[in-house]
């Protein structure tokens, strides 16, 4: 069978990020050039090394573009406060020409608002509180005493004022445009989405887990889209939007549902009889009040042994009630069936809150392994990681290992679960069964355990 085509359509949060960023980052390069050279025309060296600052933060987010996550934009978010507040305060009014600087603290509330996600209470609820304050505390001249009393000639500053004004306001429509038009996509991705549950047109694909002996013992279940333009969408896609709609209910119950008709498939055949099958679960699905009650109905109806299903959990997940996240998790324990904590290592979850949770796997985030063979303190890191699994008696899976050199690397550490392209990617549950029939677990693979263990 060949290998199904995953539409390569990133995130819509890391669109808007991207974007974002390389309007701020455009923006602050060309106002900071534009002001240096004037600062240092009029012979304020001094003054012009803010405006340095300026495009030194352009270049970051300009640099930081590629990787478009939260952190970034976060930095740079925080650099252009800084440098704003600074300028505004050197902007003071004079005579007859008005304080400019602080309006672009307006489109920065603005896009740092509708660009972090609700829960990032920082970024979309402090950080433009702390804008539209400056903003204020400026137009009312509360910090001018402060203000340390130089600028170049008023003609310069009267046209600076009238620039600033058309900028930051050509900003802010900006920002409001890109809002309305991404609230437009998500409306229609909602609606597609609710559509596509109706429709069944979600599949799950399995990749493999194995041991370090080259031993499979079950899969992940991966939901994908299947599309009616013929594309088949990966989970990043769609989840977070189904995840903000709630919509992530009724497709999680349909993964599950698939996921237990092929745990019952694979009961039935000697190869595939005591694989173990892992299944995603959204923590806005655990905290929803119908969930318990709906998932065990159909996983009781199912008929299939509760001890070869695995629940997997977001590290993230677990700060936001996790009180209740544990009772479900228990409830779920008591049928039989496991947890895992996916993504670990990037929640931030206390070792207390860890010891309270009735998980017997922690999966390590694919970045861990993917640092730890560039870098020795990386590698020191993982280490510590797959020795806390083993002190608090739980196994450690090693998420995305794509290369022998990281696979050798892990075994020496310890670990001893592993999932990755190295092995296979996802695939549909027939390549599964054709993919097992045909596996042969590496002699390497056993040499390189045997090796590591002595
Ligand atoms: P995840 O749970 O961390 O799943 C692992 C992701 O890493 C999968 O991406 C998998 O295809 C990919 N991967 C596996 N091995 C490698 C590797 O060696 N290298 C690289 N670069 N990637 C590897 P996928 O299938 O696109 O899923 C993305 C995320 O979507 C999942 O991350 C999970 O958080 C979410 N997801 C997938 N299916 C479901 C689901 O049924 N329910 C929920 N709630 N979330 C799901
Ligand atoms: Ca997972
Ligand atoms: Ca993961």
């Amino acid at each position: 069978m060949p290998p199904s085509r995953v539409g390569s359509r990133r995130s819509m949060q890391q669109d808007r990020t991207r974007t974002i960023l390389s309007i701020a980052g455009g923006t602050c390069i060309c106002l900071g050039l534009a002001w240096t050279f004037c600062y240092l025309y009029f012979g304020r060296g001094d003054l012009s090394l803010v405006f340095v600052g300026l495009i030194a933060v352009g270049i970051f987010a300009l640099h930081r573009v590629p990787r478009s996550d939260a952190t970034s934009l976060l930095i740079v978010a925080n650099g252009i406060f800084l440098v704003v507040c600074v300028i505004a305060l050197i902007d003071a009014p004079v005579a007859w020409v008005p304080r400019s600087a602080h309006l672009f603290l307006l489109p920065l509330a603005a896009g740092a608002a509708s660009t972090f996600e609700a829960r990032q209470r920082y970024g979309s609820l402090f950080f433009p509180l702390a804008c539209l304050a400056m903003f204020s505390a400026f137009a009312i001249g509360a910090l001018d005493p402060l203000a340390p009393g130089v600028s170049p000639p008023l003609e310069v500053r009267a046209w600076g004022a009238r620039l600033n004004t058309a900028f930051s306001m050509a900003l802010l429509v900006l920002i409001f445009a890109i809002y309305r038009n991404d609230i437009g996509r998500r409306l229609r991705l909602e609606r597609e989405l609710a559509r596509a549950v109706r429709k069944g047109e979600f599949e799950v694909h399995y990749q493999p887990q194995l041991l370090g002996n080259g031993a499979i013992t079950g899969a992940e279940a991966l939901v994908r889209w299947r599309h009616p333009s013929g594309t088949l969408l990966s989970p990043d896609a769609f989840i977070p939007v189904a995840e903000d709609s709630a919509l992530i209910c009724d497709l999680g119950l349909e993964v599950l549902r698939q996921g237990c008709e092929t745990l019952n498939e694979w009961s039935r055949a000697p190869a595939t009889r005591g694989l173990k099958l892992a299944v995603n679960v959204s923590p806005v699905q655990l905290l929803d009040e119908e969930f318990l009650a709906a998932a065990s109905a159909l996983i009781r109806a199912s008929g299939i042994n509760h001890g070869l299903l695995e629940l997997e959990l977001t590290e993230s997940a677990l700060s936001a009630d996790p009180a209740l996240l544990a009772s479900r998790m228990i409830a779920f324990e008591r049928m039989g069936v496991t947890w895992a904590l996916d993504d670990f290592g990037t929640g931030y979850s206390s070792l207390s809150t860890l010891r309270a949770l009735p998980v017997r796997k922690l999966k390590i985030d694919r970045r861990f392994v993917d640092e730890a063979v560039k870098q020795e303190s990386a590698r020191r890191l993982l280490g510590k990681i797959v020795e806390i699994s083993h002190v608090m008696g739980m196994d450690a899976l090693a998420e995305g290992v794509e290369t022998v050199e990281q696979r050798d690397l892990l075994v020496g550490l310890g670990c001893t679960h592993f999932q990755g392209y190295l092995f296979a990617r996802p695939m549909t549950s027939a390549a599964f069964r054709q993919w097992l029939a045909e596996y042969r677990p590496s002699q390497q693979m056993a040499d390189a355990l045997e090796e590591a263990t002595g």
